[in-house]
Parts: C-alpha cells; sequence; structure tokens
C-alpha cells in the first residue's frame, strides 16, 4: 500500500471533507480549484485534503505528522504564486472554513481563514462596523491577515495584522492552541506578518473592529502616458500631504484604445462630506490636471462600486505574474524605470500600481516590519500560455531593475519564488527563524519559496 492511501485509510473514519490522492480523478480539479491564479503552478502535492471542519485541520496536521508529510495550507488561493501548491506532502485545504461571528458590543469578529473579506465587510456593515479588508472581491482573510493585509482606509487603520488581537492555531504537532498577549504571545507575533512562512495552521482569527465611515467617495483623472514624469513627480510630491483617509493611487494601464495610460485615483472613507471633498481637491493640483482626458473631480459611491471599479483590473480565469517593491527613493530615480515598465507593458489588462502608503506611525512589535512611503507592484495579466514567459519576466526583470531603489517588498504581491527579496526587518526574519525551529523542529511546514538573507557580519 503507497503511503497516500495509507493517509486516506487512517482519515476517512473520522473525517468530514474531501480527500484526493495524487492520480485520484478528483486529484487535478482539486489542484487547480485551490489556486486563483489560472497559471496554475507546475507543483504537485501527494495529497490534497480539503478540511470540513477544524476538527479535519487538526486531524489532517496529526497525519501529516506520523507520515511525515509537509504541509502546505490554502485559504482562499489567491496567493499569486500558489505559494501552498508544493511539490510532495500535503496540500491542505481550509476554503470550506468560512464561518464570520460578530459580537457588534465588544467590536469584535472571529473568523475563520476561508471567509471572504468583501463578504465580512458586507456582515459587518448591517452593525455599523468596519474592518480594513482587501480591495478585491474574493480574497480570502486567512492569507490577507497573516501577511500583512493592506485595504480600505489601511493607512487608518494600519496592515490588517494589526487588528488580529488573537489566533486558534494547529501546530506542528497537531495541538489545537489559542494565542494572544497572554497565551502563546510569540505565535501571535508570527501570525502578524510571517504571511506564506508561517509555520501553523491558523483556524480562527479575532479581530478588533471599527466604526464604519460615513462617506465614501472617489476622484478620478486619466492622462496620457506622455506626461508620465509631471504625474508622478506631482504625485510623490503631495504624499505626505495625503490625509490618512484617503487612498493616492496611480495605475498605469491600457485604455479602451489599447494604449497605455496613468489613472489617477483616490478613494477617500471618511465621516465628513466636506473633509472628503477638500481631500479630493488635492487631485485637482496636478500641474497637468489640463493635459487629463477625464477628470471626475469628485463623486459618491458605494463600498461596492469601489470593488467592481478595482475587479475591473483582475478579471477571472487569467494568468497573473506579479512583483513589487517599497521605496522612498527620490522620484527622479524611479522615473528611468517607470518609464521602462511603460514602454514594455504587456497586454491589457496587465498594469502598475503605484500607492501612497507613508509616513507611517510606529507600529507595535510583530513580524510586519517593512513598509516604505510608496509602493510600485506589477501585475502581468494575460490568457494565452504562449505569453507566459515574456509576462512573467515583464514583472520580474522591470522589479529587478528598480531593486537598487528598493526597501523591500509586500508578501501580499509575493514573487520569492523567483526574485528573492526583503519582506521582514533582518531582526524579525532571525526571530522568526528561531520560533520555527522552536515550533515546528521537523519542518512541517514550507517555508516562503524565496528568501534574501541579511548579509553575514563581517
Ligand atoms: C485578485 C487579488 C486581489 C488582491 N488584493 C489584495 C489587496 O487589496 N490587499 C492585499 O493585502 N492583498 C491582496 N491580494 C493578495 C492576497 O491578500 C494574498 O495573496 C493572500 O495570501 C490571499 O489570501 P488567501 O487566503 O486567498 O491566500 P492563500 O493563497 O490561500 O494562502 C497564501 C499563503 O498563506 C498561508 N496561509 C493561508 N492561509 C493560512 C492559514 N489558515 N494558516 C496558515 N497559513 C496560511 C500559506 O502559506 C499560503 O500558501 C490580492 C490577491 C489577488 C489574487
Amino acid at each position: 500500500m503507497g503511503q497516500s492511501s495509507y493517509i486516506v485509510e487512517q482519515m476517512t473514519a473520522s473525517f468530514d471533507g474531501a480527500i484526493h490522492r495524487r492520480g485520484d480523478a478528483g486529484y487535478e480539479p482539486a489542484r487547480r480549484a485551490s489556486v486563483w491564479n489560472a497559471l496554475t503552478p507546475d507543483r504537485y502535492p501527494d495529497v490534497i485534503v480539503q478540511a470540513a471542519s477544524e476538527a479535519d485541520a487538526v486531524a489532517a496536521v496529526r497525519l501529516a505528522r506520523t507520515e511525515d508529510l509537509r504541509i502546505g495550507v490554502r485559504s482562499g488561493g489567491h496567493s499569486w504564486a500558489g505559494n501552498h501548491v508544493r511539490d510532495g506532502g500535503m496540500l491542505l485545504d481550509l476554503s470550506r472554513l468560512d464561518a464570520v461571528t460578530i459580537d457588534p458590543q465588544a467590536r469584535t469578529a472571529a473568523v475563520q481563514p476561508g471567509a471572504r473579506g468583501n463578504e465580512t465587510l458586507a456582515a459587518l456593515a448591517e452593525h455599523g462596523l468596519f474592518f480594513p479588508g482587501g480591495h478585491c472581491v474574493g480574497v480570502a482573510l486567512g492569507g490577507y491577515l497573516l501577511q500583512g493585509g493592506f485595504g480600505w482606509n489601511g493607512r487608518v487603520h494600519g496592515p490588517a495584522c494589526l487588528s488580529v488581537e488573537a489566533i486558534d492555531v494547529v501546530t506542528a504537532d497537531g495541538e489545537l492552541v489559542h494565542a494572544d498577549a497572554e497565551q502563546h504571545p510569540e505565535l501571535l507575533w508570527a501570525a502578524r506578518g510571517a504571511g506564506p512562512g508561517f509555520f501553523g495552521v491558523v483556524t480562527r482569527f479575532h479581530l478588533r473592529l471599527y466604526e464604519r465611515p460615513a462617506v465614501i467617495a472617489n476622484g478620478v483623472h486619466r492622462y496620457p502616458v506622455s506626461v508620465l514624469d509631471e504625474v508622478f513627480t506631482w504625485a510623490h510630491a503631495i504624499g505626505p500631504q495625503v490625509p490618512r483617509a484617503m487612498e493616492l493611487m496611480v495605475v498605469l494601464h491600457r485604455d479602451e484604445h489599447d494604449e497605455p495610460e496613468l489613472v489617477v485615483t483616490a478613494p477617500v472613507l471618511m465621516d465628513d462630506e466636506a473633509q472628503a471633498r477638500e481631500a479630493l481637491a488635492l487631485l485637482e493640483t496636478c500641474p497637468v490636471l489640463g493635459r487629463a482626458t477625464m477628470s471626475l473631480p469628485y463623486v459618491p459611491v458605494s463600498l461596492e462600486d469601489l470593488y467592481a471599479g478595482v475587479q475591473a483590473a483582475y478579471p477571472d480565469e487569467h494568468r497573473y505574474a506579479t512583483d513589487n517593491m517599497w521605496t522612498h527613493a527620490p522620484v527622479e530615480d524611479l522615473l528611468p524605470g517607470l518609464h521602462r515598465i511603460a514602454e514594455t507593458l504587456p497586454e491589457a489588462f496587465s498594469h502598475m500600481l503605484w500607492m501612497n502608503w507613508g509616513p507611517s506611525p510606529p507600529r507595535p512589535d510583530m513580524a510586519y516590519s517593512v513598509e516604505d512611503d510608496t509602493y510600485i507592484a506589477l501585475y502581468g495579466v494575460w490568457e494565452d500560455p504562449a505569453r507566459d514567459a515574456q509576462n512573467i519576466a515583464w514583472a520580474t526583470e522591470r522589479m529587478r531593475e528598480l531593486e537598487p531603489h528598493a526597501s523591500g517588498i509586500q508578501l501580499a504581491d509575493e514573487n520569492l519564488g523567483r526574485r528573492p527579496a526583503r519582506f521582514v526587518s533582518d531582526a524579525n526574519l532571525a526571530r522568526l527563524d528561531a520560533l520555527r525551529e522552536r515550533y515546528d523542529p521537523d519542518g512541517r511546514f514550507h517555508p516562503w519559496m524565496g528568501r534574501l538573507d541579511p548579509p553575514a557580519a563581517a
């Protein structure tokens, strides 16, 4: 009897979910369905376990331990890199664990990892409550919260992991433990930022909630790419004055005529309309406003409208390659790289996102520790498999060219398997290594697909 059939026999007695061994009819559909990106990685776990309950997750880890299988964990499968799909071992799929329990009085929620950010926000809205959930429909909270989490009003509330007060986690030895400030504080510390290198299975996140902003509005100004220098120079200059409840972004994409263009957009989520109008008036200070091909200075919108706008750039059933960087480099140093990105922009819906994020306030001690004034991310988006190599290279190589100006990357859009980069501070990487050694001495959980180690001390 093969190793995986032994696993299946052991688990079927008490297991509510589904198990697919490599070679079974259900295996390949389950593997493909575990990744949102149509560019499914060419990596094959031995067995895919689809848990239906917390007890299933515990049973899966115990069996992986007995059978000495490494585990890749999936919540919503929105990792662009398909980080959970590794060769050999077990892919533990938690997408069916998607319960959301809200305590409106305490302003807290307990969410399972498969819960979608947008659905959670809709449920919170019924109580006038809010959480900095991600910008796209369908992104599950599991991977999102572990990697940091850059969501609506993220500059006000910080990366979403900042609002994780406790977790329930299955450790490598198969025990379900609660980690908070008093119990297993180091596991909570790691879960706030270790992202796809976390060494445990989080089955529930306990979140702090906020009041829902009363006013949601946006401004949109479209520019030809010929004013790229002027637009980015202005955007960098106003960055520090942008209110924290305003998300200033510049998107480089192809317009309806297939020409590269720049879209300046800045959702505001505030409590007061006058303040929102004042904030969005900042967009009209762009010195080339007269060159805009379209200007919508102030548009009252719903959160659903904002989701729909973002979603248009991330269609389902497309192939994706991403890469990214944080930077505080002067705009003059970035412009040559930004030009090159524009000149080589692949087919629609490929795009670049430039986002104003800093200056950030001091953060509490947690694994998340790398952020900067400006965020730049590349998203190659295409359908034809024949374009894979070219578009993967676009995202990876354009970012490699800008590397000298980067202070690190976000794990949200990581491309560590192709371009290792710095994602937490050197001290926190060393602390994560020490914690992994303590909580996962046998290496039960896959680490990041790539990492940049700090230079050895002389
Ligand atoms: C269309 C799209 C839009 C996005 N928009 C945003 C955005 O606005 N802001 C943002 O910050 N990010 C965004 N992302 C990135 C996204 O947040 C990350 O890819 C995140 O990991 C997705 O969460 P997931 O649960 O789907 O991840 P998965 O792909 O399921 O998991 C990613 C990795 O996280 C780890 N992991 C996941 N769940 C668990 C768990 N329960 N226990 C232990 N480890 C676990 C595993 O290592 C896994 O490989 C977006 C991604 C896509 C595809």
